[in-house]
């Protein structure tokens, strides 16, 4: 019988052992105390066995001494995994030392008694079986004081064990309390048979066999235990606490939860009763099949449209029967109002709210395709020179005057009319032929230059009509049309609207055709610098010169700067072109300058690109100084467009120059934005006044007013008036008469090469 304890205990000595190996697997904060309480569990079971088993009577008492001491150890253990379990503070270094020091007292004093017995005796006993063992008759040891004392350093172990499970028991928040009230529960179980046992008489102990049960109780509360309700009440919890709203059902359709979401949802309080009536009606629409499915759906909550996503699921226990169902049911109204928000502007433009280039290219190719043999024109609009509107009048000005483009777009749109800012100051329009009225767009952009109050800056805003004849054309390129019509309006003032011609097509095919032929045109000396000679009005003397360029093209022949300047200014190659004539014009007057004719100037052309793409400060003072002639010899043709933006900064440039030694002239006076204005606010050296502006108008009468005025007032300033496109010798008289000093026009001569010019200038002198 002592052998099949001792087999026993063994084994579950061997299970300890492995359990101390198997916690070091877990992470857990209690796992240290839980092996030490795993270890001294097993020790002490151990001692027990083996004194079982002791043949000897002192061998037995050793033993059993161990076991008692081991016993003061496991209980240590106990209370340390206890405390480390329930987060209670110990009780501090005094407290540990006492327990401690009792422990060790205590260890000493039962392996003494071995020899003294001043504790206990072990005596022989004769189990029923009639084998003979040692054990330690509570009936004889009783009444020894120090046997005594060991008992009660265990119970007040113990006790302390208890009272801090309790203390945290009522400290806890209700929900957790389960958890502790099961650990002590357990302990009491075992603690009744550890003392059942003293009143059991049978000589084998076999309660410490329950150590190991506690020990593993231990662990199991710590490490897995998680009670039921804690883990219902926390999914209950959570499930209030989202978003969306549930609700359960049971097999019969009553339902048994529902959140606070889905309270509200549904407009119910309390009774659940309304949400079965909503669930019966649900089921009774669905027929007799009941499927799981996801759906959306729109209600209106305080006048509001509310967007639901929602879903019906079935609740299967775990041998898949239907225990029961239930509804999520999600709100989703933000997220579709942002969607809806990305998308608008995605497809809108944020300034003017109608829709963008994108967005208008495809509703546009949609329309088409729709309805091919509907004829539709392509009406697109364009502010002139837009970024000198925002540099003049500020952003706020420029973005109201999109606004308003904006507006006559809306305001004239039928309803299949489509409409789209296509980007800063361009915008498109496509609607039926016969409802596109030029009237209505002459006479409101007419209105629209009114927001601009300026006498220097006059607005233009233009309308290129194209008429999509092939509607398979891509819409870009139908765009592309409309804004080919705008760029053949230029510079005239009266015009607003131009329309597509297919003549304009190719001239855009000639410019690309141009762009592409710079590079090898003016590495070959194709351009070549004419000069149209300035003429004094006293005694009709030469006085220089102004360069033209012309291009004289291998195939093309001669062609005009009126054809290929404006080209060149589109693609920023005019830098160029001018860089290489004021060089020219510099090497004339270096040449001019050693045939004795210093006196003579040359006026050259610089463009309102040239102002941003170069420093034009070093670009001239180098080119004088490099060809060694006198700055004044070089005149510098400005026109007043060129100013016009960023003036401070080009006035300071001018200053400079002047100071330098240039002469500067305000080219194309009268022909342009030109404004008495200007005249005061830009210091030059010369004005020339453009006779072709003269020859446009009707009113001749009053031209001739405003010309003899400008001509006093810069006589007034000290400026020299040079007048140009002087064709007859009436305009001579006139001007002479009006105070002009110097002339050029083809009545005196037109423009030519360099050897005409001298030939016939310089022999008539000599
Ligand atoms: P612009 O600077 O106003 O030059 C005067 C234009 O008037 C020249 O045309 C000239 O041939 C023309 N003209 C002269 N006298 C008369 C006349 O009595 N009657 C008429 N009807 N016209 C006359 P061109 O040479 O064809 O030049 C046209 C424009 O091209 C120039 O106007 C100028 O703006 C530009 N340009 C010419 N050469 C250059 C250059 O080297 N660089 C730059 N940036 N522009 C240039
Ligand atoms: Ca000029
Ligand atoms: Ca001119």
């Amino acid at each position: 019988m002592a052998i099949v304890f001792f087999g026993l205990s063994v084994l579950i000595v061997l299970g300890l052992v492995a359990g101390v190996f198997f916690l070091n697997k877990y992470k857990h904060p209690v796992r240290r105390s839980l092996q030490y309480l795993f270890v001294t569990a097993f020790i002490t079971i151990l001692f027990n066995a083996l004194a079982v088993i002791m043949p000897d009577v002192r061998m037995a008492t050793l033993f059993h001494g161990l076991y008692f001491a081991a016993t003061d150890w496991l209980v240590i253990m106990l209370l340390n995994y206890t405390r480390d379990y329930t987060e209670s503070k110990d009780g501090g270094l005094p407290a540990k030392i006492l327990i401690f020091a009792g422990a060790v007292a205590d260890t000493c004093s039962m392996v003494v008694n071995t020899f003294t017995h001043h504790v206990f005796v072990s005596v022989a006993e004769t189990l029923s079986d009639g084998e003979v063992i040692y054990a330690v008759n509570s009936d004889v040891n009783s009444n020894v004081p120090v046997y005594g004392l060991h008992l009660v350093y265990v119970y007040i172990l113990v006790i302390l064990v208890m009272v801090t499970l309790w203390l945290k028991i009522a400290r806890t928040v209700r929900l957790y309390r389960r958890k502790y009230e099961a650990l002590v529960w357990s302990f009491v179980l075992i603690l009744s048979a550890n003392i059942g046992y003293r009143f059991v008489d049978y000589p084998i102990d076999i309660s410490p066999l329950l150590y190991s049960v506690m020990a593993l109780s231990c662990a199991y509360f710590a490490l897995f235990y998680v009670p039921k309700s804690i883990v219902v009440k926390l999914l209950s919890l959570s499930v209030e606490d989202m978003e969306n709203g549930i609700l359960c059902f049971d097999r019969e359709g009553k339902c048994v939860y529902a959140n606070e979401v889905s309270k509200k949802l549904f407009n119910v309080d309390s009774s659940l009763a309304p949400l079965e009536e909503y669930f019966a009606r649900w089921r009774s629409e669905r027929g007799e099949e009941l499927k799981e499915e996801a759906w959306k759906e729109e209600h209106e909550i305080d006048g509001e449209t509310h967007y639901f996503e929602s879903h019906f699921r079935f609740l299967l226990d775990d041998k898949g029967h239907y225990v029961g169902s239930f509804f999520s049911i999600a709100d989703r109204t933000e997220d579709y109002r942002a969607l809806e928000m990305e998308r608008y502007s995605a497809t809108h433009d944020y300034l003017t709210d109608i829709y963008n280039r994108e967005r208008f290219f495809e509703c546009v190719e949609e329309m088409i395709r729709r309805d091919p043999d509907v004829k539709r024109v392509m009406v697109c609009i364009d502010v002139k020179d837009f970024k000198t509107v925002n540099d003049l009048f500020g952003e706020e000005t420029g973005n109201r005057i999109l606004k308003r483009i904006a507006g006559l777009m809306r305001r004239d749109a039928s309803a299949d009319t489509l409409y789209a800012r296509l980007e800063a100051d361009r915008f498109a329009m496509c609607m039926r032929e016969d409802n596109f009225v030029e009237e209505d767009y002459t006479d409101y952009l007419e209105d629209l230059k009114k927001i601009v109050k300026s006498s220097v800056y006059r607005m233009h805003v233009h309308v290129g009509v194209y008429h999509i004849i092939d509607p398979s054309m891509s819409v870009s390129v139908m765009c592309d049309k409309a804004f080919v019509a705008i760029r053949r309006i230029k510079d005239s003032y009266q015009q607003i609207v131009s329309y597509y011609t297919e003549n304009m097509g190719h001239s855009v095919q000639r410019e690309k055709l141009m762009v592409g032929e710079f590079d090898r045109a003016i590495s070959a000396g194709e351009f070549q610098m004419y000069l149209q000679p300035q003429i004094a009005v006293d005694g009709y003397h030469l006085l220089g010169a102004e360069a033209l360029v012309r291009w004289d093209h291998p195939v093309r022949g001669m062609i005009s700067p009126a054809e290929f300047i404006p080209v060149f200014e589109k693609s920023g190659y005019i830098t160029r072109l001018d860089r290489y004539m004021w060089e020219l014009a510099c090497r004339q007057l270096r040449q001019w300058k050693e045939m004795g004719r210093e006196e003579l100037h040359i006026s050259v052309n610089i463009s309102p690109k040239d102002f941003y793409l170069l420093n034009l400060y070093d670009t001239f003072t180098s080119l004088v100084e490099r060809y060694g002639v006198n700055p004044s010899n070089l005149k510098l043709e400005i026109t007043e467009t060129a100013l016009m933006e960023e003036l401070s900064k080009h006035m300071n440039l001018l200053a400079k120059l002047r100071d330098y030694g240039f002469q500067v002239e305000i080219d194309d006076f009268g022909s342009g934005y030109s404004s008495l204005n200007t005249l005061q606010d830009i210091e030059v050296d010369v004005l020339k006044l453009d006779m072709g502006f003269l020859r446009k108008t009707s009113h001749e009468e009053r031209s001739r007013i405003i010309m003899n005025a400008v001509i006093d007032m810069s006589k007034n300033l000290g400026l020299t008036v040079v007048t140009e496109g002087v064709e007859t010798v009436e305009q001579v008289h006139y001007l002479t008469e009006a105070g002009c000093d110097v002339f050029q026009g083809y009545y005196f001569d037109r423009p030519m090469p360099i050897r005409d010019f001298e030939s016939k200038y310089f022999q008539a002198k000599q």
